[in-house]
């Protein structure tokens, strides 16, 4: 909450109660929402908001680094608020996205792409599977087959939206 005042100032920008309750709400959760998700969460503790104000809000808070966005091919945008370099177990089923903290992938050598004219400023892991939860539901339903199990999956993916 420090960083988030001290930015705000820094930017000029006044802490309103829609900018600190939308980044309240962030911090919160650990499956990194959607805006449409935050603006749930919010709805009914920001009297009058609209999803277009928690969509500006959101993307502000990125412009001056309190958030970060998530943003992956055929993904839909998902907000994070923890700036420091992470890694994220991606769940393919629930579109989940848990946090993976680990030394060693921060760590990772990355290959030379200078000679492709290319600059990396940061990097992150996705690593794409089924989460906990997940797996536990179709633990219970037991004798789902795997080609119906496909077809979920798939689906799922069409369901998404693109990235701007
Ligand atoms: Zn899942
Ligand atoms: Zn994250």
């Amino acid at each position: 909450m420090e960083y988030f005042e001290s930015l705000c100032r820094q930017h000029g920008l006044s802490r309103t109660v829609q900018r600190r309750t939308i980044f309240e709400a962030l911090l919160d959760r650990e499956d990194h929402p959607t805006a449409d998700r935050v603006y749930d969460l919010v709805k009914h503790r920001i009297p009058g908001v609209s999803l277009t104000t928690v969509y500006r809000v959101l993307d502000r808070l990125v412009e001056i680094g309190v958030i970060s966005k998530l943003c992956h091919a055929g993904g839909t945008v998902r907000f994070d608020p923890k700036m420091h370099q992470h890694h994220h177990l991606v769940c393919v089923q629930c579109e989940r996205i848990l946090d993976l903290e680990d030394e060693k992938l921060n760590a990772l050598t990355l290959p030379d792409v200078r000679t492709q004219g290319f600059e990396i400023h940061e990097f992150h892991i996705h690593l794409r599977g089924i989460c906990p939860e997940c797996l536990r539901k179709r633990g219970r339903k037991g004798a789902m087959s795997s080609a119906r199990q496909k077809r979920r999956t798939r689906s799922a993916v069409r369901r998404r939206s693109k990235c701007p």
